[in-house]
């Protein structure tokens, strides 16, 4: 059996299901998890800092890393680079700790190939019309934006098929008692225990 050795979280969603608020929901509940901060190109909104929700870097530093191999994945989404740093992830994973990438289905894919033990999880909205009105925003975009969001989520959501988990994000307090399962469940494995118990197990087995 495996060495004591953290899990792996992946969440992706659709913009409109509230994974942000989710996630750091959870971390709140369990600071035994750590939050991968991601590298992007995308300019940084009102109220993000650097290094807080994202590393903020421009193009070329971006390419540079990507040249290096810094990143355990990276994607395009949205027109803007994303990208999840290797070292980090590398270093958290080895101390045995818990970690959770925020990131989409492209990246799920290229993390899963190099973690197959990765614990995917993905957040619908409760139907059409309430993701529809969420992405709506303050009602000052178009109908020609909103339904490129829309178009977008439901490129997303046809990736839920690849993921171990989904949580349907209707009622908040109730999708994150799903999601504190879902962490509960994967630290109750045969392998986790047995790294977590080796004691026990070598006095009750031997
Ligand atoms: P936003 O710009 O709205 O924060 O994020 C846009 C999308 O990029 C979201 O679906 C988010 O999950 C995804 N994303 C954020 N960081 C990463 C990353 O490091 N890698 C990948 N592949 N996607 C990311």
């Amino acid at each position: 059996m495996s060495a004591s050795r953290g899990h792996l979280y992946i969440v992706a969603a659709p913009s409109g299901a509230g994974k942000t608020t989710l996630v750091r929901m959870l971390l709140e509940n369990d600071p035994g998890i750590r939050l991968s901060i991601s590298y992007t190109t995308r300019p940084p909104r009102p109220g993000e800092a650097d290094g807080r929700e994202y590393n903020f870097v421009d193009m070329e530093t971006f390419r540079d890393m990507v040249a290096r191999g810094d990143f355990l994945e990276w994607a395009e989404v949205h027109g803007n680079c994303y990208g999840t740093s290797r070292p980090w992830i590398a270093a958290e994973m080895a101390a045995g700790r818990d970690v959770l990438l925020e990131i989409d289905w492209q990246g799920a894919q290229q993390v899963r190939r190099q973690f197959p033990e990765a614990i995917g999880v993905f957040v619908l909205p409760p139907s059409l019309a309430v993701l529809r009105q969420r992405l709506t925003g303050r009602g000052t975009d178009s109908n020609e934006v909103i339904a490129r969001r829309l178009a977008a989520a439901q490129d997303e959501m046809r990736h839920v098929t690849e993921f171990e988990y989904v949580i349907i994000n209707d009622k908040l307090e109730q999708a994150l008692a799903d999601l504190l399962a879902v962490v509960r469940a994967s630290r109750l494995r045969l392998d986790s225990q047995h790294a977590r118990h080796s004691r026990l197990f070598a006095d009750l087995l031997h």
